[in-house]
């Protein structure tokens, strides 16, 4: 894929369409810019504010825009929300949709033929994987990205975070979490790798 990638740029440039300088700044700006805080504001918002949680769930794609994430494959978002009865998860089965302006680049499992066959098929089992366990209750449901739609989760705001202030409650929000493929969970703290 690599060698193919690079022989199509070769020829694309050398015959004037596109500009290397060009595909430089739009790699380093999703590559050290863009990335899966913007997706982690969009979901500390959520949980602290019910306003901006309806419009998410109404019209996700002004909703996230509102705070300035917006752009190219991310044209037409959709949040899908955790409850206790149902448990989102994102895949991409055709090739690797993914909604760059809140979580960045895809983490290279998620472009993967094992991940994009599997999560449809076994969900529970690549869940496990993830070392995410969810009650036998639960309804597991699988979104399939597409070039029109991406996808984000909303993950459930976790017991113990209640007296959290938004900027703390990002923290907590996993680009996994928002895949659907993990949980949020705790921020490592400094205090936390300092030998006991
Ligand atoms: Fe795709």
């Amino acid at each position: 894929m690599d060698l193919r990638v690079r022989a199509l740029q070769t020829v694309l440039t050398d015959k004037g369409y596109i500009d290397p300088a060009a595909l430089d700044v739009l790699i380093d700006t999703y590559q050290t810019k863009v990335g899966p805080r913007n997706g982690a504001r969009v979901v500390a918002r959520a949980w602290v504010d019910p306003d901006f949680r309806s419009w998410l769930r109404r019209d996700a794609t002004a909703a996230i825009a509102s705070l300035g994430y917006a752009g190219r494959q991310g044209e037409h978002m959709q949040v899908v929300e955790n409850t206790p009865d149902t448990h989102h998860m994102v895949v991409c089965t055709l090739c690797s949709c993914y909604p760059w302006p809140v979580l960045g680049l895809p983490p290279a499992w998620y472009k993967s033929a094992p991940y994009r066959s599997r999560a449809v098929r076994e969900p529970r089992a690549v869940l496990a994987e993830f070392g995410v366990t969810l009650p036998e209750a639960t309804q597991v449901r699988v979104w399939d990205s597409t070039a029109e739609l991406r996808y984000l989760v909303l993950p459930m705001r976790p017991a113990g975070t209640e007296g959290l202030d938004e900027a703390a409650l990002a923290d907590w929000v996993t680009r996994d979490s928002m895949i659907g493929t993990g949980l949020p969970r705790p921020p490592v703290s400094a205090d936390a790798l300092q030998p006991a």
